[in-house]
């Protein structure tokens, strides 16, 4: 079995949803399981018209008008959808009456759009001659916790999605981002939740494969925007596309490779404008050619609070008083840097970070230095590439770019480099220009 995953974009309009349909054609043979989101913009619309409504003002208007205008688009009569804009209405009315929105409520509104998506999408399908039947997670067994906004399944959800998709005719075609607690209520897996819900369903099935079909080809070697000649990365592993994640690399979110990892699945981003592009490909193997390095990533916004304390030396049980510190005022520590007599971390975000550095106080010295960028290079293989740390400093040296913190932890995964903010673009560039030469125009290699 394989998951195909669309996500808002790729089901946007006509055009897009034929080449969905030629996709899943090509690939009947071996028994897709569709997982779909809401209409590009859907989720959005309800999440506001439910905060109008709540406001005083319910208005279905546009969210009528949207999913009317796609039906149409598809020649799909706009009754299909009737019965949950009919729900949608009375939900909005109730809102209205009652000048309240709880994050249970606005996880109700949010599941109309991928409820109504997977209604068309499969409709669609039918008319082209695919059998296939819409499914919604919640009533198929999604079981989550009651976190609402961001829940997550529980253990029985891949065994319960097992057994309703085996009775679904055709090829089925699942809601993402949505799922149902032990009580009933209906939650939704946090924002783009639909990447999640769809490994979770190659979980459930044992899917030899989860392809999440995006509007990118692939996971890049670098933001486009610092470095235009980053190239897509063919292959890399869970733990790197989970250090990526971090840096809001246009990749799925660590939660979401969890299920893969746990069931080795490989997961495969590709781009539905350009289907043909070999996109990127993210499972246990370890990419074989090459530097070692994968990707170069950074992130702005760092602080790093630096502690120098007299008392550290031979003193056990002090770097626990520290991340107390932090724990206490929820603050997560990301890069950890020590010496004999000092210790400097980076937090990304400033919620909680006086408060901390008011008990850390009591240790040493603080310093708390703000304006800073993380660099990260990374690539699992990178232990075993000799030289490297040599280019990587040499890179940075040369475009004389000074160096505030330097973390490489056990996994040797990720080496983060701490730069000032304004130099962020600077040591990217470098990095990148050091470790992904530009390949030897044809005809060069004799
Ligand atoms: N429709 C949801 C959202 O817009 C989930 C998704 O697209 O993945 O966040
Ligand atoms: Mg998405």
């Amino acid at each position: 079995m394989l998951v195909m995953k669309f996500g808002g974009t790729s089901l946007a309009t006509r055009e897009r949803i034929e080449t969905v349909v030629s996709l899943v054609r090509q690939r009947l043979a071996r028994h897709p399981v569709l997982v779909c989101s809401a209409h590009a913009g859907v989720t959005d619309l309800l999440l506001n018209g439910a905060r109008r409504a709540a406001a005083g003002q319910p208005d279905l208007g546009p969210v009528r008008e949207r999913e009317q205008a796609t039906l149409a688009a598809l020649e799909l009569p706009g009754a299909l959808v009737e019965p949950e804009l009919e729900r949608l209405e009375q939900m909005f009315q109730g809102l209205a009456l009652l000048g309240e929105l709880t994050p249970r409520s606005l996880d109700a509104v949010a599941a109309f759009g991928e409820r109504m998506s997977v209604k068309a999408i499969a409709a669609f399908l039918r008319r082209r001659r695919i059998p296939a039947t819409a499914v919604n997670a919640d009533e198929a067994g999604l079981l989550t916790d009651s976190r609402f906004t961001r829940a997550s399944p529980r253990p029985e959800a891949y065994a319960n999605l097992r057994a309703a998709l085996a009775r679904a005719e055709g090829v089925p075609v699942v809601t993402g981002f949505i799922g149902r607690d032990a009580a009933g209520n209906v939650t939704t897996l946090g924002r783009s939740g639909s990447d999640f819900s769809a490994t979770i369903v190659g979980r459930a099935v044992g899917a030899e494969e989860v392809e999440i079909w995006t509007d990118v080809s692939g996971v890049l070697t670098a933001d486009p925007r610092i470095v235009p000649e980053a190239r897509p990365v063919e292959r890399m592993t869970y733990a790197e596309a989970s250090e990526l994640a971090y840096y809001g690399a246009k990749v799925i979110h660590p939660a979401t490779i969890q299920p893969a990892v746990s069931r080795g699945i490989p997961v495969r981003i590709l781009n539905t404008m350009d289907p043909d592009a070999p996109g990127t490909w993210i499972g246990p193997a370890r990419a074989r050619r090459g530097t070692g390095v994968t990707a170069v990533a950074s992130k702005r916004g760092i602080h790093l609070v630096n502690i120098v304390s007299g008392r550290m030396l031979g003193q056990s049980g002090f770097m626990a008083t520290v991340f107390r510190a932090f724990a206490d005022h929820d603050v997560v520590v990301d890069l950890i840097a020590t010496s004999e007599v000092s210790v400097t971390v980076s937090v990304d975000r400033s919620e909680g970070v006086a408060e901390a550095v008011g008990e850390l106080k009591k240790l040493g010295k603080v310093t708390v230095n703000s304006d800073n960028a993380l660099v990260a290079v990374i690539g699992e293989r990178m232990r075993k590439a000799s030289g490297l740390a040599g280019r990587v400093f040499g890179a940075l040296g040369a475009a004389a770019i000074p160096i505030a913190a330097i973390s490489y932890g056990a996994t040797k995964t990720n080496l983060q480099i701490v730069v000032p903010e304004e130099r962020e673009r600077d040591a990217v560039r470098a990095l990148h220009d050091a470790l992904f030469p530009a390949a030897p125009p044809p005809g060069d290699a004799g």
